[in-house]
């Protein structure tokens, strides 16, 4: 059986399937459920961010995956 450990809240996936219960974005490995923060607290950052640009939503992904890597879950912005 193939675990992995999400680098988020450290938890481990069971037999993960990539893009479906574990995500690899840039170098840092996440599970579903810190995948679903990190798009949550992305899509509330983007809705007051106009013009949409690629650099800062790469730029902007990056910054959350590492405070939440830090805080030991993505910090979702208050809604
Ligand atoms: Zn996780």
């Amino acid at each position: 059986m193939k675990v992995l450990y999400c680098d988020v809240c450290k938890k481990a996936v069971e037999n993960p399937v990539p893009s479906r219960s574990f995500f690899h974005i840039a170098d840092i490995d996440i599970c579903e459920p810190c995948k679903d923060e990190l798009d949550a607290a992305v899509k509330y950052t983007v809705r007051g961010k106009k013009p949409f640009d690629y650099s800062w939503f790469d730029e902007l992904t990056l910054k959350l995956l590492r405070d939440g890597m830090q805080r030991g879950k993505i910090a979702a912005p208050k809604r």
